[in-house]
């Protein structure tokens, strides 16, 4: 994470941060890179939250680890998308998916002008109650994150293929006797259990019943090549 951050300096006169929203706030590993960002303080920074409907506050979180280090987030915007979050269900009825990815097409395009315009905007976020309880759910979870991957296993269907292995942008997975293995530094991505091909990992006892989800435009080789810069740090 740091090296990425520190590479950036030299070149980028505009830095986005594109991530999804987890527990109702930054994951862990935006905000390691948050913290090492060696950038010059005019760098137009901006920030897109993906999540399932429920942003919070995480960008007003955002907003305030970058001022801490004397930097402005200039605009941060929430995009919509299917929840991918297994445990809770399913991503919804297919016509409520492509629903959310039209509006999400025109947010894209609107936060793409913004962008180009070097816009400074309110950043997006969820109502009062919501930033206040969820924030505070956030703040009592995030410890416990790294261990939450005690709750998956493996059925019989597990080929051994290694995906699961591949696919993980936190390293949290190492085969033993061609199963995998969580070793409790996960990030609750859940890239495991939505791209394993045999639907062979579960979580709790809930899952074998959802339907798996990823973004339809998504491919495994994007997946391999992301797992592989994100294992960089
Ligand atoms: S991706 Fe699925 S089938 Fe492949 S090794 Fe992992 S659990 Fe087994």
């Amino acid at each position: 994470m740091s090296d990425l951050a520190e590479d950036l300096e030299p070149v980028a006169h505009r830095v986005g941060f594109l991530f999804p929203v987890h527990i109702w706030g930054l994951p862990a590993r935006v905000i390691r890179f948050s913290n090492h960002l060696r950038m010059k303080p005019e760098t137009y920074f901006f920030a897109i939250a993906v999540n399932a409907g429920q942003p919070a506050a995480t960008l007003l979180q955002l907003q305030k680890l970058m001022a801490n280090r004397t930097f402005s987030l200039s605009s941060g915007y929430s995009v919509i998308l299917p929840s991918n979050y297994i445990p809770w269900g399913g991503p919804g009825p297919i016509e409520s998916q492509q629903h959310l990815f039209r509006n999400a097409r025109d947010k894209m395009k609107m936060i793409a002008h913004d962008i180009l315009r070097g816009e400074q905007k309110k950043v997006d976020r969820g109502p009062l109650w919501q930033n206040i309880l969820f924030s505070w759910l956030y703040k009592m979870s995030l410890r416990h994150v790294p261990k939450m991957d005690r709750k998956f296993w493996v059925d019989d269907k597990c080929n051994g293929c290694n995906i699961c292995f591949k696919v993980c942008p936190a390293g949290n997975i190492e085969m033993k006797e061609e199963k995998p293995s969580w070793l409790h530094r996960c990030e609750q991505s859940l890239a495991c259990i939505q791209w394993c091909p045999q639907e062979a990992i579960q979580y709790g006892k809930k899952t074998v019943k959802y339907q798996r989800y990823h973004h339809p435009e998504i491919t495994l080789q994007n997946m391999l090549e992301q797992a592989g810069c994100l294992n960089r740090f």
